[in-house]
């Protein structure tokens, strides 16, 4: 049972809710509507207010006196003429209607509601009574749940769905238009291997500031997307002409080229971009994207850090490159690859003191493979790495064996890949090597490119650092293609500078190759290096080297690679082949 005061009251207070006109009630009734939540409004046909409850101010921010004074299309963000509001639009030839828009408050501030109204007879007049409920919240949430499903969360690049969305738009554009548009397929070269040597969270962040970088090249109507992993894509709509993609993509590698740099640590990053063009490469979605990706696997075979557009012999490139993949996965259990060996001669006494060994793929079907053809691919699947090991082993205990048979002690050369350098075993499988063929760690120099040292060129110090105190060797290879950094270089433990072939090449015909040429000698010899000449051909070339004091030449001059078996007899015979001196 209920106290008896009670049940007082609360009769009382319907009854006064009841009560039609008494000022108590009025009050009362005035002060429920004050405390909704929600923004409550009464407004006549062309919009005048005409009551307004506190929430409405304190969703508006103009007090009830302004309020009164204006209409109710004036709060509406889209700011609607008259009564084309969409506020009383949905109301025409019906009671009641309920929809969401944006509210502009007196600040300028946007405000998602979601507005009941209907229309209420009052003293013989129609009014409309509103309701609007703030819905920012839940307008986030849905905001959220559509960023999520269209926007990849570590960059905020719009992802696949969101991608294909808009080129699906695009399309139909175009042919509608009769106009042109690009996509492109953009890859990460070697980005598995930085971010596993990174770690996941700096590879994230790298990634970030790499998506940073690609979107501030893009036009407002340019899409950039990443696909995940390391892999993006981009729409330009539209292109007016073919070279403007081409410019795009030139524009990307550039952007990329400077280092990055994260927590004191330098990286390099490099990208291979693959152009298809609608109409020509193809009219669907489907058809786009696959020939932008047959085309950017070119750019990867390339050499990568570079751009391709497609054409039609790209597809068959692709069905090429997917059975080389299944038939390299064999290689090594059947015994297909062989190195062939290269002699360094000393360019003062003619002598052979050096041999760099140099993997072929012998075929079953398609013959001798050349390393370019097949080492970019080793890379990507990984399985350069076993390939890297037989190579260090058979190197060594060819080596070892020159040796055993009395010929004079030479130090043999092995190329490292960028995802062989970043092994973190690397030194230990090195030493390894040496311990189980036997073969003196001061015979043994492993060559690493310009560009991979400098990618990591803190952790390049330290790996170097190691090797050294083993007493391995190291050759910086093709220096002169990749980023110099002079200061880094001098705090390589290194000590052999390799001139790239492209450079010695052109000694004699272009001044640039011939003023690179001697400043890399020069160089060299401040940093107390040893140099060797790669691709020397001609005499023309060897004298220039000899000139400036090049301590070695390697090239066709001298020798092609050649089987381990013809080694012997260049050993034997070295001073006697050797020309021009
Ligand atoms: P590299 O280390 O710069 O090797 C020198 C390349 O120049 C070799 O090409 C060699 O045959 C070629 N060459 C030598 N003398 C001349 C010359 O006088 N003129 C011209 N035009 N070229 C000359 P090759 O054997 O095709 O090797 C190409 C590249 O493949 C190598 O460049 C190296 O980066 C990579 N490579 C070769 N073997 C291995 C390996 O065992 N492991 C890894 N990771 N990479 C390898
Ligand atoms: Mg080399
Ligand atoms: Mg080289």
């Amino acid at each position: 049972m209920k106290p008896r005061a009670v049940m007082d009251k609360t009769k009382d207070l319907r009854n006064l809710l009841e009560a039609r006109d008494s000022v108590e009630a009025l009050r009362f009734k005035s002060l429920l509507l004050d405390s909704a939540s929600d923004a409550i409004m009464v407004h006549d046909l062309d919009g005048r207010l005409l009551y307004v409850n506190d929430a409405a101010c304190a969703i508006s921010g103009y007090c009830k006196e302004e309020l009164l004074r204006m209409r109710i299309q004036d709060l509406d963000a889209n700011n609607p003429e008259g009564l084309t509001s969409p506020r009383v639009r949905p109301l025409v030839g019906q009671k009641t209607a309920r929809f969401d828009l944006y509210h502009k408050g007196k600040d300028g501030r946007i405000v998602p509601v979601e507005i009941h109204a209907r229309i209420v007879d009052f003293d013989g007049r129609k009014v409309v009574a509103g309701i609007a409920r703030d819905i920012s919240e839940r307008k986030q949430a849905e905001e959220m749940i559509k960023r999520m499903a269209y926007y990849d969360p570590l960059t905020g690049l719009p992802n696949r769905a969101l991608f294909i969305d808009r080129l699906k738009v695009a399309l139909a554009h175009a042919k509608r238009n009769r106009e042109r548009l690009a996509i492109m397929f953009l890859d990460l070269d070697d980005f598995k291997s930085i971010n596993d040597t990174l770690g996941h969270v700096l590879g994230d962040e790298l990634m970030r500031e790499v998506a940073e970088r690609l979107r501030s090249l893009m036009r407002e109507s340019d899409t950039v997307a990443r696909l995940g992993g390391d892999e993006f894509t981009l729409l330009l709509s539209p292109v007016n002409h073919e070279d403007d993609a081409e410019t795009v993509a030139e524009r990307i590698l550039d952007a990329l080229a400077p280092s990055f740099k994260l927590h004191d640590h330098e990286f390099h990053v490099t990208a291979s971009v693959g152009i298809a063009l609608f109409p020509g490469d193809g009219r669907t979605v489907e058809s786009l994207l696959k020939n932008a990706d047959s085309a950017m696997y070119r750019a990867k075979e390339q050499g990568r850090n570079n751009y391709q557009v497609y054409t039609p012999a790209m597809n068959a490139g692709a069905k090429t490159r997917l059975a080389l993949e299944t038939s390299l996965r064999h290689a090594l259990e059947r015994d297909e690859f062989v190195l062939h060996y290269q002699p360094q001669v000393n360019i003062e006494t003619g002598r052979v003191v050096g041999i760099e060994a140099l993997i072929r793929w012998n075929h079953p079907e398609r013959g001798l493979i050349q390393p370019l053809d097949f080492i970019p691919l080793a890379e990507e699947t990984g399985l350069i790495v076993p390939i890297g090991v037989w190579v260090l082993r058979t190197t060594c205990e060819q080596n070892k064996a020159w040796q055993t048979a009395g010929l004079q002690p030479v130090r043999v050369s092995v190329n490292l890949s960028a995802r062989q350098f970043q092994q973190q075993n690397l030194v230990e499988t090195v030493t390894r090597i040496l311990d189980e063929t036997g073969l003196d760690p001061g015979y043994l120099e492993l060559e690493i490119t310009e560009s991979i040292a400098m990618r990591n060129a803190k952790r390049t110090i330290k790996t170097l650092a190691s090797l050294k105190e083993k007493g391995v060797l190291i050759a910086i290879d093709d220096f002169g293609t990749g980023y110099s950094s002079l200061s880094y270089l001098k705090r390589f433990p290194i000590h052999t500078l390799k001139i790239a072939e492209a450079f010695v090449h052109d000694v004699g015909g272009n001044p640039d190759s011939a003023a690179i040429a001697s400043t890399i000698i020069a160089l060299a010899k401040n940093l107390k290096l040893n140099t060797v000449a790669e691709g020397v051909e001609t005499e023309e070339q060897l004298a220039f080297l000899r000139e400036r004091r090049c301590h070695e030449m390697q090239g066709f001059l001298f020798s092609h690679p050649v089987p381990g078996k013809d080694i012997p007899m260049l050993l034997d015979a070295q001073a006697v082949v050797f020309i021009g001196a």
